[in-house]
């Protein structure tokens, strides 16, 4: 194992830092022993892939278990689908190894660098949420060690209430070292995608119950956060199938933003022009075309580093599921909010969740969920603030893998859960070992 050493660590908005003991252990073995030092600290929480927004990661004063190092593929059944690995791989990996034996993860979120345990700590959905639910569903059991130093294996039979707490538990339960899941079969490596222009809101939302009333496989929509008026949530519709042929064309090629851009580059004018091209880049009775699956799942993955665009001051993403019963008010007053504001920046995303995760503190409820960035500015963490009230009010929860902000009391009334899984900790961990700066913020 590499020596422990004090590092900053950030999270993928750069805008909330920490300076934390970090410990690399190479294999599984290794772990308790690399746990045992980083909790000298008083503290530990496990940091993987940085894909979190927020502080969810991020552990000021205490240790940080750095587990992408544990990231071998131990065990595959192709007549069941159960796939064993450890918790360090990622969806590039898991896309790359098993969509040539016509496998791929039955759920995955925007970016292939997340790893398989931020996907449970953070119960990830994807595209597909409204037919395959979160990715906690397809987990079969999980190798935790606990901050007692004992090891468990937990699932829906065995310590029940620790599973529950451990998908979606922000870390907080232990270190995941070894985890079982499904995988979806696929027989090809495109999917058939149709884009489709909408006019505003509106247009959205009856396409979106179209979606689900047709059981559509994936479905998202990029809008203009932008546009006001009669124009407001105007943007692209996406629906997928999988498709019934391959592809035949390399792997995406990445590019990387070299350095920090300078702040004035991201304003109004440039946001909103940019949002204007990429709403008439479809035509007007939009098109339909094969797209390779890898550049549909993880369309960002083609400019590596690009949180640096926002500058050295970073930003905040921002995103919150409205339950179905809002309706288009609740989003429209959200919208609203944002292009007052004049904050937003590039195109926000859209998309209806299908219904609850399996977590004690999973983000999922059956709705609309809205994600959007914010250049890190004077002004944003209010507006942040009112977004909240606004989730709030209408019966929403704020997702606590892109949050930095919100105030204990929103996280307690948004998260019906939270009193189960205090129970669960306080009987594996009542010193609270494993801490980050998320639950101390939110007051978990
Ligand atoms: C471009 C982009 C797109 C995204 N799109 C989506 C999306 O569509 N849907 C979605 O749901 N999310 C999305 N996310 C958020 C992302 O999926 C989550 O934040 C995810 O948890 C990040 O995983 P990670 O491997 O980077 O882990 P980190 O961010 O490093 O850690 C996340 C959490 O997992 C815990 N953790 C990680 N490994 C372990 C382990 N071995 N044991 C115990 N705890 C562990 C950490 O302690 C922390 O609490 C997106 C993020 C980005 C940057």
């Amino acid at each position: 194992m590499a020596d422990c050493e004090t590092r900053v660590f950030t999270g993928w908005g750069r805008s909330s830092y920490a300076r934390a003991m970090a410990c690399l252990p190479e294999t599984v073995d290794e772990v308790p022993v690399a746990f045992e030092h980083t909790s000298q600290t008083g503290s530990v929480i496990a940091y993987a892939g940085g894909r979190s927004y927020g502080d969810i990661a991020l552990n000021s004063g205490g240790g940080a278990l750095l587990v992408r190092q544990l990231n071998r593929i131990l065990s595959f059944d192709p007549e069941t689908g159960e796939l064993v690995c450890e918790p360090g791989v990622t969806f590039h990996e898991i896309l790359h190894t098993f969509l040539p034996q016509g496998y791929c993860a039955p759920v995955s979120p925007g970016t292939g660098f997340v790893t398989i345990g931020g996907a449970i700590a953070n119960d990830v959905h994807g595209k597909n949420h409204e037919v395959a639910g979160s990715f906690g569903r397809h987990v079969q059991w999980i190798e935790l060690l606990l901050p007692t130093g004992e090891q468990r294996r937990i699932s829906r039979q065995q310590h029940a209430g620790l599973f529950s707490a451990t998908i979606g538990g922000a870390g907080l339960t232990g270190i995941i070292l070894v985890v079982c899941f499904r995988m979806s079969r696929r027989a090809t490596n495109a999917v058939q995608v149709r884009e489709m222009r909408m006019a505003g809101l509106e247009d959205f939302f009856s396409a979106f119950e179209q979606a689900r009333a047709d059981g559509i496989s994936y479905s998202v929509g990029w809008i203009d956060a932008m546009a006001r008026g009669s124009r407001l949530g105007r943007g692209i519709l996406e629906l997928a199938e999988p498709a019934t042929e391959s592809l035949d064309e390399p792997a995406p090629k990445r590019l990387r933003v070299p350095a920090d851009l300078p702040g004035f580059v991201l304003n109004p004018l440039s946001i909103a022009a940019f949002n204007k091209l990429y709403y008439h880049r479809i035509p007007n009775g939009g098109r339909e075309r094969l797209v390779l699956l890898e550049r549909f799942l993880y369309p960002l993955d083609a400019l590596l580093e690009w949180n640096r665009v926002y500058g050295r001051r970073g930003f905040y993403q921002f995103q919150c599921v409205l339950p179905d019963e809002a309706g288009i008010s609740g989003i429209r007053q959200l919208l609203e909010q944002i292009v007052r504001s004049r904050a937003a920046s590039f195109l926000a995303v859209l998309k209806t969740l299908g219904g609850e995760g399996e977590g004690y503190l999973s983000f999922p409820q059956r709705g609309y969920t809205l994600a959007l960035d914010f250049p890190h500015k004077k002004g944003v963490v209010e507006l942040l603030r009112s977004l909240e009230a606004i989730t709030r009010d209408y019966g929403g929860r704020i997702y606590l893998a892109k949050d930095a902000c919100m105030s204990p009391e929103s996280f307690a009334a948004m998260y019906p859960g939270l009193e189960q899984f205090r129970a669960v900790r306080q009987s594996i961990d009542p010193d609270a070992l494993m801490n980050s700066d998320l639950a101390r913020r939110l007051h978990i």
